[in-house]
């Protein structure tokens, strides 16, 4: 199922899942040494499992296989790095071969993970197949390409290191960059780059920036303190075609029937979970893969987290769910059944023109917006019918010094319910 990046839910409490049962520790134990843990995927989700799982035990055998080149990085950083002046090479942390030293382990970068055959556990790839023990799919999501008519040749999505190195190698030279979406990867884009002196234009569906998370004054706001450096809007607007310029640069065509000039266009309309081994495999997959608190799949021998999951907390394609999931999954992984605890964790917009901190309420929750001006901001809160706090947007750089309190309300309430 395709989703927009700002189509989440973050750690609200909501039903619990149908869970696979959690394996009984013993026979976790007996298998782990003969064949390895074998990971897919070395972004934050498996490079966190493999580094903990090293941690928890010097000997269990463990294995990454990547499509990509097996660097660690940080993938939020790609969003704002321009404004601090970050090279490609100031972004990269350590390569696979690094890693794989540092922790003992070993890491197949370059290797595509084709097919999963749970009856024999083993895995079929681009270099040939695979043993594993245990399988944890951190398989990450996608960025959405939607179909444009015309010559697409100067649209990119920025969705790793290898696409932001792409990214910058193309920009040498060019000034005005278009950005398609203005939800919360668009703005910190629009943000970063403008701030850096490009010229920014932002085309979106909604009424305001980020729409489906904030109510409208904060919006505005934003879209305000975005404008003054620099940014223009093209909102409830969408593309219609684009056409090559002699030049090599693209003219923008709307739906409104406006024209916008483009050197480069960033396509910002949001994320797909990789589902797709799971589904071959038969594993029950929603909006992502779904697994219980242990971090269990619907196969109680292969494991999932990050961006290509859903846990009983919805599909939340962002760091904290990730490094709230992992002990369990790790020490499930070995044997010992903890579940996790999921609290509520801000979503931390990186628009520093104009702080923005959002914990949004689960999807299609009935409540309203009760906002409060403060200072150089704004906070909202989003109340229930029944007038409990359920979700909340904090605007300029004093709103933020509610974010705890806040949390720590959401957080209280949570524990209410579940007892
Ligand atoms: C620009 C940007 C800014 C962001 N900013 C923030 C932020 O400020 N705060 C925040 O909390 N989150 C942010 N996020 C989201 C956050 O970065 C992600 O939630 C997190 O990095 C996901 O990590 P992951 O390991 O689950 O997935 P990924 O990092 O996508 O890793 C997936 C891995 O799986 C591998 N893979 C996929 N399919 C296969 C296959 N078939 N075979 C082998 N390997 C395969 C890939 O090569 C890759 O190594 C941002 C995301 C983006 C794109």
């Amino acid at each position: 199922m395709e989703i927009t990046q700002d189509d989440v839910q973050v750690a609200s409490h909501v039903e619990l899942i149908e869970q696979a049962q959690p394996i009984a520790a013993q026979d976790l134990k007996s298998d782990i040494t003969l064949k390895p843990i074998v990971i897919i995927g070395s972004g934050h989700s498996g490079y966190q499992v493999a580094a903990a799982l090293r941690k928890q035990s010097s000997t269990v055998p463990i294995t990454v296989i990547t499509a990509d080149n097996g660097a660690l990085y940080s993938k939020p950083a790609l969003s704002n790095s321009f404004a601090l002046g970050k090279s490609c090479d100031d972004l990269q942390n350590e390569s696979a071969l690094e890693w794989e030293q540092r922790l003992n382990i070993r890491v197949y970068p370059h290797t595509r993970v084709e097919k999963i055959d749970r009856n024999k556990q083993t895995l079929n790839t681009n270099i040939g197949s695979y043993e594993y023990s245990k399988l944890v799919l951190a398989t990450g999501a996608s960025a959405i390409k939607i179909p444009i008519a015309g010559d697409c040749s100067n649209v990119l999505s920025i969705n790793d290191l290898t696409d932001y190195r792409c990214f910058k190698n193309e920009l040498t030279g060019k000034k005005r960059i278009a950005i398609l979406g203005d939800g919360l990867i668009g703005c910190e884009f629009a943000n970063d780059l403008s701030a850096s002196g490009y010229d920014v234009s932002v085309i979106g569906l909604g009424k305001w920036p980020i729409e489906r998370l904030i109510p409208q004054i904060l919006g505005e706001r934003l879209k305000k303190s975005l404008t003054d450096i620099g940014v223009s809007w093209f909102l409830e607007d969408s593309i219609s075609h684009i056409d090559a310029e002699p030049d090599g640069s693209s003219q923008l065509h709307l739906q409104s029937g406006k024209v916008i000039e483009a050197d480069l266009v960033i396509s910002a309309v949001g994320l797909k979970a990789n589902t797709a081994l799971a589904e071959q495999a038969g594993l029950e997959v929603g909006r992502g893969i779904k697994v219980n608190d242990y971090g269990q799949t619907s196969d109680e021998t292969i494991f999932s987290l990050g961006d290509c999951a859903e846990t009983s907390q919805g599909w939340q394609p962002f760091i904290a769910p990730i490094n709230q999931l992992v002990p369990s999954l790790v020490s499930c992984l070995l044997g010992d059944l903890t579940k996790a605890i999921f609290t509520c964790s801000p979503v931390i917009v990186k628009t520093p023109i104009m702080p923005l901190s959002i914990y949004p309420a689960a999807v299609g929750a009935l409540g309203e917006w009760q906002i409060e001006q403060i200072e150089d901001g704004l906070t909202a809160r989003f109340y229930s019918v029944d007038g409990l706090l359920l979700g909340f947007a904090l605007l300029g750089k004093q709103a933020q010094i509610n974010r705890s309190h806040l949390l720590e309300q959401l957080n209280t309430k949570q524990l209410t319910v579940a007892e």
